[in-house]
């Protein structure tokens, strides 16, 4: 029997466009490959880096382009969070969390509802504590819940941070990954000076580019590039080049369109097969994204569960630092008519 996997979020092989990248890489090395081929600017790509801040209204110098996103969350973690308490989701992503841990931070945890970090528990959190470092979120189609925060939480965030002067860092990459619903202005769009929007191309284009990127304020950009230049000299100026040329074809667009009608089929596989599978059971209904979060009855243990079901894996709650009655599942990968099987042989094991 083969495994299914709902454990891992990357795209199923077909969302990746790589006839038109082969093509893409062709035409860049043939025709910038020199300076390619070399080591160039620490802040990576000037065209690519020219082109997104163009997307959100910025100066180039404060775009810095990273080897995916969660290297650019390394950087920060180690300049800002560093010796510091960092605000974070509970549950959020594991390797983030694993990164500020490693970086020398602490976590302030404050649990996330319904529609995000929930600002009650957030002012009890920072309640005599020394200002944080920054705050990290992942607003839209958050890992692992795939819950979104809403217009009025993020305004009430903002505020209640920006009141303490705490940056917020804003973990976006998914959310051009929509389906159905209205987008949510970013974080980035109220919060301005006051955050750092992170995001990559992982989602939207191929995870293996690795191209990441940060929109910095004026104040941190030339320290941050300092930092990835001690770290490693240049970013992948090749895979930038590479996505710059994909955008500029104008593939960006249609390829987006196609591999959301990808995932949106994956995603109504899963809600389908739960509502066929587990009656008294309850998970989210993301518009988008990679994952969605199912909460089974208290008392039960998603770690014996996994380990107990046949051809099926996924992530406990517990690795998230949530109740082991909780598991992710991203739907990304698998075929919708293996999800269907997924979840059968999921609930079978319960
Ligand atoms: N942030 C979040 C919320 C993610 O889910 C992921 C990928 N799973 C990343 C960052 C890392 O992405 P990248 O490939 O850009 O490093």
């Amino acid at each position: 029997m083969e495994t299914i996997s709902f454990a891992r979020g990357v795209p199923a092989p077909e969302c990746l466009p790589e006839e038109e990248l082969a093509d893409c890489a062709r035409t860049v090395i043939a025709r910038e490959g020199k300076s390619l081929l070399s080591y160039g600017p620490s802040a990576g790509h000037t065209p690519l880096r020219a082109l997104i801040a163009e997307w959100f209204g910025v100066h180039p110098y404060r775009v810095l382009l990273t080897n995916g996103s969660l290297q650019g969350l390394w950087l920060l973690a180690k300049r800002y969070g560093r010796g510091y308490g960092v605000v974070v989701e509970w549950p959020s992503y594991d390797r983030a969390l694993k990164v500020l841990l490693e970086s020398g931070a602490s976590l302030l945890a404050v649990v996330v509802d319904d529609e995000g970090m929930n600002i009650d528990d957030l002012d009890s959190v920072l309640m005599g504590q020394a200002r944080p470092g920054f705050a990290y979120t992942i607003p839209t189609f958050q890992n692992p819940t795939g819950r979104t925060m809403p217009h009025e939480r993020r305004s009430r965030l903002v505020q209640s941070l920006g009141r303490r002067e705490v940056m917020i860092v804003e973990d976006d990459p998914y959310a051009l990954i929509r389906f159905d619903g209205e987008p949510v202005s970013s974080i980035f769009d109220y919060a301005g000076k006051n955050s750092i929007y992170m995001s990559s191309f992982s989602k939207t284009i191929a995870p293996g580019l690795r191209v990441g990127f940060m929109i910095l304020p004026e104040s941190a950009a030339d320290d941050l590039a300092e930092d990835a230049s001690a770290t490693y000299i240049t970013p992948s100026l090749v895979s930038q080049a590479i996505v710059h040329e994909f955008i500029s074809r104008g593939s960006f667009e249609p390829n987006l369109r196609r591999t959301n009608e990808l995932l949106r089929l994956r995603r109504d596989a899963m809600l389908a097969a739960l509502e066929k599978h587990f009656s008294g059971a309850k998970w989210t209904r993301p518009e988008g994204g990679y994952f969605v979060w199912l909460e089974a009855p208290l008392g039960t243990n998603f770690n014996e569960v996994l380990a107990r079901a046949e051809g099926v894996t996924a992530v406990s709650g517990s690795e998230f630092s949530a109740a082991a009655s909780a598991v992710r599942l991203a739907y990304s990968y698998a075929a919708p008519d293996e999800i269907e099987a997924g979840v059968e042989r999921l609930a079978a094991a319960m």
